[in-house]
């Protein structure tokens, strides 16, 4: 007999992450390739959070401390903020589900930028709520529509900021605006994963609306520049009234002890974060003028990665560019993503796609 599935849940694109690079080279029989595909930090985790993990492997045998408090500690320290106003996550998408999860009903409705970060839609749907997407101006978000998107349904706004895939940034002046424009009862999620990688001077501090006692949700993650993705550990910075409501329905182990030691080991290398954000500064400046010098158009970025436009089919780039092995993104149309690896692999991928293009 059939199954009865929800329309809702019948109606979600499934997620499609970069491909692993063992998949893409089992498929093409190839070897030695690159991954530009997935926004990691290609120098890899910090070699304290690796001395520290040789050791906590020794005890996962014993259940994870499910309250995370060392590392809550930790970055409540860090962020001058309490303990209670940090929860952790299963890298910082299940921050986002636990998000949806609390404070969505049946059609509530959600307020967030397209293209952005496909998470939010997925688990907006789930929730049988629906995702207002509000097209990107420029490549930005367009704060002012956003504002005007928001209804007496609106329970939750998303800010991707830089937003993933274009790596652009709203302005402190236009979060201003925003926040003054919309009611204080909606939870604005600013989804911060590539804030160590922001050097924009007026960039937002969200952390003011935070201790202004507005509604915000501050994501943060150790996917990106503190280089441990595979762990899957996140963290917002909220009020401790909503972490109350995620924490009733926070599955009790979901930070394992692995991620929670290494977490907090990355957390205290800064030589690590800041040796990062120089070579990907310096690499991103390299991508960027190679692509121009190219006849592409270059999206400025405040990320780990670029958003080009390749004036023809992206997907045939992105599939001739993937049987040379170098694993890029394609979005949509002629737009493709990649990210900023170590410097042998952006001239490599450089190459690559000069080569591509020629045929
Ligand atoms: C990578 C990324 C995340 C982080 O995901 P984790 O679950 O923490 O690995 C969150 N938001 C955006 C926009 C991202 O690009």
């Amino acid at each position: 007999m059939a199954i009865r599935i929800s329309p809702d849940i019948a109606g979600i694109v499934p997620y499609s992450p970069g491909k692993p690079i063992e998949e893409v080279e089992r498929e093409l029989g190839i070897t030695g390739s690159i991954k530009l595909a997935s926004n990691e930090n290609p120098r890899g985790p910090s070699p304290k959070a690796l001395a520290v993990l040789a050791e906590a492997a020794k005890t996962v045998n014993r259940y994870p401390d499910g309250g995370g408090y060392y590392l809550r500690d930790a970055l409540a320290e860090r962020w001058k903020v309490t303990p209670d106003q940090i929860i952790l996550g299963n890298g910082s998408d299940e921050v986002i589900t636990l998000l949806t999860k609390a404070f969505l009903e049946p059609g509530d409705e959600a307020v967030m930028a397209d293209p952005s970060f496909v998470v939010y839609k997925i688990d907006v749907a789930a929730e049988h709520a629906k995702p207002v997407l509000v097209p990107l101006k420029e490549h930005r978000h367009d704060l002012p529509a956003m504002a005007k998107a928001v209804t007496p349904k609106t329970r939750l706004a998303f800010i991707c900021n830089p937003n993933n895939p274009t790596g652009t940034y709203v302005t402190a002046a236009a979060v201003t605006a925003f926040m003054r424009a919309i009611p204080p009862d909606v939870i604005v999620v600013f989804d911060e994963a590539y804030y160590e990688y922001v050097t924009a001077a007026d960039y937002p501090d969200t952390m003011s609306l935070l201790k202004a006692g507005r509604n915000v949700v501050l994501l943060r993650t150790f996917s990106k520049i503190y280089g441990l993705a595979g762990l899957r550990i996140g963290y917002g910075l909220t009020t401790p009234e909503i972490v109350q409501h995620l924490n009733r329905i926070r599955p009790p182990f979901n930070t394992n002890s692995l991620a929670q030691k290494a977490a907090l080991a990355a957390l205290a290398d800064e030589e690590h974060v800041r040796e990062s954000r120089r070579l990907n500064t310096e690499g991103m400046a390299y991508l960027a003028e190679r692509l121009r010098a190219l006849g592409l158009t270059v999206v400025p970025s405040q990320a780990n990665f670029l958003y080009f436009d390749v004036h023809q089919d992206g997907k045939a780039v992105f599939e001739a560019l993937l049987r040379r092995g170098v694993i890029v993104r394609h979005l949509s149309g002629p737009f493709l993503r990649v990210t900023v690896g170590l410097p042998q692999e952006n001239e490599r991928f450089i190459t690559a796609l000069q080569t591509v293009l020629k045929s």
